[in-house]
C-alpha cells in the first residue's frame, strides 16, 4: 500500500483547529498552503515513500570509520535539498524560506510518514538552525548558517552519554580553552543520529560539553559547534577535526537512520567553538530541544497515519468470515467486521486527535514569534510550552498503539515483515523514547509548565476547551450524540485532576511526579477530543466524516479521561511505598 500524504486532512485540520486562514498567515493565504503541501506530498510519496522499506533492510552500515546509508539515500538526499526543504522555516536572510511552524508541521508529518529513518536526518539539521539563528554569534552563522539551511551540511545533536541520557547534569564531556577563542573537546557521545553519512561532506555537530571551571550540574553546561571538517576563513573545507564514528548500533527499527558513537579528542582535543554563552549551554540546546520535541511528536503522527491507511487497505481486501446482515455466501471484508471497524476508527480518529494537538503547538510558535503586540507572542510561547510535551508524549504514545493495532487488523500477516505493518510497529517504538522519553515529557509539564505565569497557561487552555464544550451543547442533539458529554466529562475531569494536581505538587511532589503520565494522556484525551469536536462543527452539514471521527473519539477514547482523573487524584502510596512488590525475586 503506498503512503499518501493526508493533505486535505491536513488543511482542514490547520483551518479549523490552528487558525490557519487568520491574520497570522498572510503568506498561506490563496492557496498557498494547499500549493507548498502539495508539493511536500509529492517529495514525500514520489521519493521518500519507495525508499522505506529498503532502509529497513539494508540499512546504514559501518566500516573503517564511515557509514553508509542505504541505497538510493544520497540520490534522494540530493533532491529533498534542491527542493529547499531544509528551510521552510529558516529566516530567508540565511536562504530559508521564512514560513510558519503550521505549514512546515504538516511538511514534517508527511516526510516522516513517508520515511522516518530518513527524516530524521533534516528533523535534527532544522533544530540546529534553530539554535544558531537564536544563540549563534554573526562569525558562526556567517560560516555554518547558510549551508545548514541549504542542506549542504547536515547538523546533529550531541548530548547522550553513557551516563548520561535523561539527566544531562551528569555528561562528563569536557571543554577545554585553546587560548585562541576556540576549544577543545575530548570525550563521548552515544546513540547520536547521523553522526556520520555519506549525505553531506561536511557534518556539523552541536555537542553539550564542561568546561574545567564549571559549576557542578546543569548549570554548567556549555553548547559547542563542532565540524567535522574545520572551515578555511574562505569557506571551503579545511583540515579533518579531531572526531570520528566509533560505530553504529544494531537497533529495533529506523534502520536507515545510523545512530552512532562518537568519539572526540584522540589527538588532543576537537576544535569547538562556543554557541551562546559558557555554562549557558542547556538553555541554548532547549531552543533546539523544543523544536524537535514537537517534530517527533509529528513523526509519531505520520508513522500513525501510515500504519492507518495500510490496515484500512488491508481490511478492505482481506476476506473473512460473514459480517453482520451479510446476505451473500461469500466471506466478507474484515473492514465488514464491527470490532476491526472499531480498531480502524480508533486508528483514524486518535492520530487525528494528534495531528490537531501537534499543529496547535505549532501555531503557538508562530503566535510566539509572528503575534503582533508581546503580550500575544508571550501568550503564544507559554501555549506551546504547556502543549509541547503534550504533544510530543501522546502523539508517539498514538503511533505506537496505532501501529500495534494496525498489526492487529492484518492478523497473522500484521506479524510477518511482508505487509510493512510491523516495520512500522518496530520504528515507531523509539519515539516514545528519545528527545525526553515520554515519562520526562509528563514530568516537564507538571513539574514546569502548569505553573507558567502563574498557571495563566492552563487557565486559558481550560477555558478555550469549556468555551468549545458549550458550543457542543448548543449544537444538535441527535446529531452530536453522546460527545458533548463525554468532552465535557473530560474537560471537567482535567480541571478537577489540574487542581489537584497543582496543590499536590506544593504538598508532596513524588505523589504529584507518580501521577505525572495519566495526567499528560488526560490532558491529552481533553485537548484532543475538544479540538476533534471542533472539527466536526466547523465540517457542519457538508459530511460526516470528522463527526464520526470526533464521535468515535468522543466515545471508544476521550471517555477514559474521567477515571484517569480518579488515578490523578488517588493515594500514591501504593506506588511510592512499594517494597516487596518490585523485588526483583517473585
Ligand atoms: C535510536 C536513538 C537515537 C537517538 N538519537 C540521539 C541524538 O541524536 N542525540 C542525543 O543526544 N541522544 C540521542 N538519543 C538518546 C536518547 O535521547 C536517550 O536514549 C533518551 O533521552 C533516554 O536516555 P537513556 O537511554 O539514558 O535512558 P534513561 O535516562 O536511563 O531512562 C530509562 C528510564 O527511566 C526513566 N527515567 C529516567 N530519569 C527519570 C526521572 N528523573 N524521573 C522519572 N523517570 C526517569 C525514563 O523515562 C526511562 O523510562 C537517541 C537514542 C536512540 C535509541
Amino acid at each position: 500500500m503506498p503512503y499518501r500524504a493526508p493533505v486535505a486532512d491536513m488543511l482542514f485540520t490547520m483551518t479549523h483547529a490552528a487558525g490557519l486562514s487568520s491574520s497570522l498567515y498572510p503568506d498561506l493565504a490563496d492557496g498557498a498552503a494547499e500549493a507548498i503541501l502539495g508539493e511536500a506530498a509529492k517529495m514525500a510519496e514520489g521519493v521518500l515513500a519507495p525508499l522505506h522499506r529498503v532502509g529497513d533492510q539494508k540499512g546504514a552500515t559501518f566500516a573503517n570509520g564511515t557509514v553508509t546509508t542505504a541505497p538510493g539515500w544520497p540520490e534522494a538526499y540530493r533532491r529533498w535539498i534542491e527542493g529547499g526543504w531544509m528551510g521552510v522555516t529558516a529566516p530567508e536572510a540565511h536562504g530559508g524560506m521564512g514560513l510558519p511552524h503550521l505549514l512546515n508541521a504538516g511538511c514534517i508529518e508527511a516526510w516522516n510518514g513517508a520515511n522516518m529513518a530518513f527524516a530524521l536526518a533534516p528533523l535534527l539539521s532544522v533544530g540546529a538552525i534553530e539554535a544558531l539563528v537564536a544563540h549563534g554569534d554573526k562569525q558562526l552563522r556567517a560560516t555554518y548558517l547558510d549551508r545548514i539551511v541549504s542542506g549542504e551540511w547536515a547538523a546533529t545533536m550531541n548530548l547522550t552519554e553513557p551516563q548520561a541520557g535523561s539527566d544531562l547534569a551528569a555528561l562528563r564531556t569536557r571543554a577545554e580553552r585553546a587560548g585562541d577563542g576556540s576549544y577543545k573537546i575530548t570525550g563521548q557521545k552515544i546513540y547520536i543520529t547521523y553522526g556520520e553519512h555519506d549525505l553531506t561532506e561536511n557534518i556539523i555537530h552541536l555537542v553539550l560539553a564542561r568546561l574545567p571551571d564549571a559549576p557542578a550540574g546543569t548549570r554548567g553546561i556549555s553548547l559547542f559547534l563542532v565540524p567535522k571538517f574545520l572551515v578555511r576563513p574562505d569557506g571551503g573545507l579545511g583540515a579533518r577535526n579531531d572526531l570520528r564514528c566509533g560505530g553504529i548500533e544494531h537497533k529495533m527499527g529506523i534502520h536507515g537512520s545510523p545512530t552512532c558513537t562518537m568519539i572526540f579528542g584522540d589527538n588532543g582535543g576537537a576544535t569547538g567553538f562556543l554557541i551562546g554563552e559558557e555554562n549557558r549551554g542547556l538553555a541554548c540546546m532547549f531552543t533546539m530541544m523544543n523544536n524537535a520535541r514537537l517534530s517527533v511528536g509529528l513523526q509519531g503522527v505520520g508513522v500513525a497515519e501510515r500504519a492507518t491507511q495500510t490496515a484500512i487497505a488491508f481490511a478492505q481486501e482481506r476476506r473473512q468470515g460473514r459480517a453482520p446482515g451479510e446476505k451473500s455466501d461469500g466471506m466478507s471484508p474484515i473492514v465488514a467486521h464491527p470490532d476491526v471497524r472499531r480498531m480502524l476508527l480508533e486508528m483514524r480518529a486518535a492520530t487525528a486527535a494528534a495531528r490537531a494537538i501537534c499543529y496547535m503547538t505549532a501555531q503557538a510558535l508562530d503566535l510566539a514569534h509572528r503575534g503582533e503586540t508581546p503580550d500575544i507572542r508571550r501568550g503564544g510561547l507559554e501555549r506551546a510550552g504547556l502543549l509541547t510535551p503534550v504533544a510530543k508524549a501522546y502523539a508517539t504514545d498514538v503511533a505506537n498503539e496505532v501501529s500495534s493495532q494496525g498489526v492487529q487488523v492484518h492478523g497473522g500477516m500484521g506479524f510477518i515483515e511482508e505487509t510493512g505493518a510491523a516495520q512500522m510497529m518496530r520504528d515507531a517504538r523509539i519515539a516514545g523514547i528519545y528527545e525526553g522519553t515520554n515519562g520526562i515529557q509528563a514530568i516537564d509539564l507538571v513539574g514546569r509548565k502548569l505553573a507558567l505565569s502563574s498557571g495563566a497557561a492552563l487557565k486559558a487552555e481550560l477555558a478555550d476547551m469549556s468555551a468549545l464544550v458549550e458550543r457542543l451543547r448548543a449544537a444538535p442533539a441527535a446529531r452530536m450524540g453522546s460527545m458533548p458529554a463525554r468532552i465535557g466529562a473530560a474537560v471537567e475531569a482535567l480541571a478537577q485532576a489540574s487542581a489537584h494536581m497543582t496543590g499536590t505538587l506544593e504538598t508532596d511532589p513524588a505523589a504529584a511526579l507518580a501521577a505525572a503520565t495519566p495526567y499528560l494522556r488526560l490532558f491529552a484525551l481533553a485537548r484532543g477530543g475538544s479540538a476533534l469536536a471542533a472539527l466536526a462543527l466547523a465540517e457542519g452539514d457538508s459530511g460526516d466524516k470528522w463527526l464520526t471521527l470526533a464521535r468515535v473519539y468522543a466515545q471508544n477514547i476521550a471517555c477514559a479521561a474521567p477515571a484517569l482523573a480518579l488515578t490523578v487524584c488517588d493515594d500514591a502510596r501504593p506506588i511510592l511505598a512499594a517494597q516487596s512488590a518490585l523485588a526483583g525475586e517473585p
